[in-house]
């Protein structure tokens, strides 16, 4: 049975001074059976977090890591550095393939530095509208898949609890979200792209795939309906305790079902 997921993605909200308090409130209403929490703060928050989360099961994540180990790369930040800080860490976030121009190769090495480093690794695709309209989606999340996952270990992303998050770049933020139905069927052809295309056979079934994108406690129980899909990775709501509270709580419904539908304890 592959885990449920709730990853918060902060991006660039919160400082030192206020990201602690959040998060341990954020734990406090979230302590539900059978759902794996992450909370992603930005870098110079980690600490902060990683301190209020003491003692809670809730996991802290980075939102990115550089793909060396160390050098002569300002401003950027090493998984070295992370050890003691981070457990996760997103990659190939879209605002970062937007911002910061990172391709499949680039995001690939950082998979690669992350496993390689213990960080569990939630790895980022989605279409662009254009791409969704034109009746590419599917193409365009496999070619992102071929380009960051061709050549690694499957054996050590399997064993290093690798995590993909599809989320079309149109619903990031926006309140719009892909349907239930269009979500799920993005979420079947990433596993036969891995199994098929990439050679990954069976254990393409036990890569965890959430979905993201105006993910909201109102509207994820119609995408954890769906088999194909465990979790959320979530932004702007993973602000907002009482959001949280609600998603993880729902989440922790369709724990308890899928446990009892496979006859194993949650
Ligand atoms: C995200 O940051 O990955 C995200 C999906 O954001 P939002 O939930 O705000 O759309």
């Amino acid at each position: 049975m592959r885990p449920l997921i709730i990853a918060a993605n902060w991006k660039m909200n919160t400082t030192p001074a206020d990201a602690g308090e959040l998060a341990a409130i954020i734990a406090a209403r979230t302590e539900e059976p059978g759902v794996t929490r992450v909370i992603c703060p930005p870098y110079v928050c980690l600490a902060a977090v990683r301190d209020a989360l003491a003692g809670t099961n809730v996991a802290v994540g980075a939102q990115n890591v550089h793909h060396e180990l160390a050098g002569a790369y300002t401003g950027e930040i090493s998984a070295a550095a992370l050890a003691g800080l981070a457990t996760w860490v997103i990659l190939g976030h879209s605002e970062r393939r937007r911002d910061a121009m990172e391709s499949d190769e680039l995001i690939g090495k950082k998979l690669a530095r992350a496993i390689s480093s213990g960080l569990r690794p939630i790895l980022c695709v989605g279409e662009l509208l254009a791409e969704r309209e034109s009746g590419r989606a599917v193409e365009v999340v496999a070619n992102q898949l071929r380009g960051a996952l061709a050549g690694k270990d499957v054996e050590a992303l399997i064993n290093g609890g690798f995590v993909i998050a599809y989320e079309p770049v149109w619903a990031i933020g926006t309140g719009r979200t892909a349907s239930s139905a269009d979500a799920a069927a993005m979420a079947e052809a990433i596993r036969s792209t891995l199994a098929e295309d990439l050679g990954w056979g069976k254990s393409a079934e036990l890569v965890p795939v959430l979905y993201g994108g105006s993910v909201t406690s109102a509207n994820i129980g119609e995408f954890l309906a769906e088999h194909s899909i465990d979790g959320g990775l979530v932004g702007g709501a993973s602000l907002k305790p009482d959001e949280m509270a609600g998603m993880v709580a729902r989440a922790a419904i369709t724990a308890m079902a899928r446990a009892a539908a496979e006859g194993k304890p949650v």
